[in-house]
């Protein structure tokens, strides 16, 4: 039997992709493997977002491109976010790679592996036809693209209309593409089927969804609210999640259906990126300061004990020493659950490599990437010290050698001993009560369980 091995890099996104992937090589025979070493066909899924997520990829490829020299006898496949609508340049840069793939356009990989193996190809056309194709969901087909545990990801939307000028995203992704929302809760009921019991719905700017696609009689369109109400109705998913936010598509309905819906978790990943208001203008993001805090405002009055999450980048072109003072201002006094920081590098092909000078310095960077860390620290650790001693609910993801591990609404991670005879079943919820806080982190006991999962 033939093997694949793909590693990925980036978002949850990518991930989903990967997963497609596999889910189409799985129907052609392939089985996966961990090591790369064992495998006929590797796959890197790559990510653009930073310089240094590039720099990984190209490093792994360079490794595998020393393997081939010395009689490594495997395919090579590039795809994902570093895989631009044109590949004459990579394929002169990098002649030993078999196929490029843009994000989501699978085709070609599975061509090389059909090849690989000699499908023809009628058999390569009606193995990945219709329903069985990974680019709309993983369907059954005997025991194809199953999925591997209690929680999985669903793309409801792919690309970005937005052109941050610092983002490569829409270059790269395309423009904002709604899934229809019954394919959408096809996958989500096939999920359940087979075990899922938390989906987190997928996109760039997740309460995007449904404004591209037809109106109906009465001129309405599905939104992100429609698609909590449509799996509120599906027996055996117990939680929803989404990501990621965008303030100014973040509509008092969706935030008012998060509040309403049991299922879907309180649980908010919106970047800020930055709070200063001249930086947020030259970033092009499309809302002010005060648009952002009136958002979080809305969310913490509707639910006191939601989960926010937010992104921020320090160093962009013209970052000034107040500029960063605002950021820090606004951070400290929203107190954020998590904050993802990251140094601004140019991304080549985005607005701001063409036109805005990378001109603060790489140790000034550092310095704020510093600065925000230990804000974000503090604050975790803050948050996390509010559910010491109290009882939370858990949705068991992991367990090994009598210890399991699982989320809390919130998203909080919570390791805890798997005792009795629900403590280790996977896509039980539980109830755990909280014995030790870090930043990243809970632990536990064991208190009660209220659903059992039949994984
Ligand atoms: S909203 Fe901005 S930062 Fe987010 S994916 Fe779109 S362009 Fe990139």
């Amino acid at each position: 039997m033939s093997t694949f091995h793909i590693w990925t890099l980036g978002c949850q996104m990518n991930q989903a992709d990967s997963l497609k992937l596999a889910a189409g090589l799985e129907q052609l025979g392939y089985h996966a493997v961990e090591d790369d070493l064992e495998a006929d066909l590797v796959v890197i899924n790559t990510c653009s977002v930073r310089q240094h997520a590039e720099d990984r990829a190209y490093s792994r490829m360079g490794m595998l491109k020393k393997r081939r020299s010395q009689g490594g006898e495997f395919k090579l496949a590039v795809m994902g976010c570093m895989v631009g609508p044109k590949t004459d340049e990579l394929r002169k840069r990098f002649p030993y790679v078999d196929v490029w793939a843009r994000p989501q356009e699978f085709d070609g990989i599975l061509q090389v592996a059909g090849d690989y193996r000699d499908v023809s190809e009628g058999e390569l056309g009606t193995l990945l036809g219709a329903e069985g194709d990974p680019r709309t969901f993983q369907m059954a087909q005997g025991t194809y693209g199953l999925p591997k545990g209690p929680t999985a990801y669903v793309p409801v939307i792919h690309g970005c209309d937005k052109f941050c000028t610092y983002c490569i995203v829409p270059l790269r992704r395309g423009r904002e593409d709604s899934r229809a929302a019954a394919d959408i809760l096809d996958e989500v009921r096939f999920l359940a089927d087979h075990g899922v019991r938390e989906v987190t719905l997928l996109g760039q700017t997740v309460e995007a969804y449904g404004h591209d696609l037809e109106a109906d009689a009465n001129g309405g369109r599905p939104d992100l609210a429609t698609l909590f109400e449509g799996i509120d109705r599906i027996d055996g998913i117990t939680r929803v999640r989404f990501l990621t936010s965008y303030p100014k598509d973040m509509t008092d309905r969706i935030i008012d259906a998060v509040a309403d819906q049991p299922k879907v978790c309180e649980h908010f990943n919106i970047p800020v990126q930055s709070g200063s208001e001249s930086m947020l203008a030259r970033m092009r993001r499309g809302y002010t300061v005060a648009m952002f805090e009136e958002r979080v405002a809305r969310i913490r009055s509707r639910m006191p004990d939601a989960a926010i999450v937010t992104d921020v980048i320090v160093g962009c072109p013209g970052e000034t020493e107040e500029e960063f003072a605002d950021t820090v201002a606004l951070l400290e006094r929203t107190e954020f659950d998590i904050i993802h920081v990251a140094a601004y590098s140019p991304r080549p092909g985005t607005y701001a490599a063409r036109n805005m000078p990378d001109d603060v310095p790489a140790e000034v960077k550092k310095a704020r990437l510093q600065v925000i860390e230990a804000i974000h620290a503090a604050s975790s650790e803050r948050i996390n010290q509010r559910v010491l001693g109290r009882e939370v609910e858990v949705l068991i993801e992991q367990s090994e050698s009598g210890r399991s591990t699982g989320r809390t609404r919130q998203g909080q991670l919570v390791h805890f001993d798997a005792m009795g005879p629900v403590g280790g079943r996977l896509g039980t919820l539980v109830d755990v009560e909280i014995s030790a806080v870090t930043p990243w982190s809970l632990q536990g006991r064991l208190a009660g369980s209220h659903s059992l999962s039949v994984l």
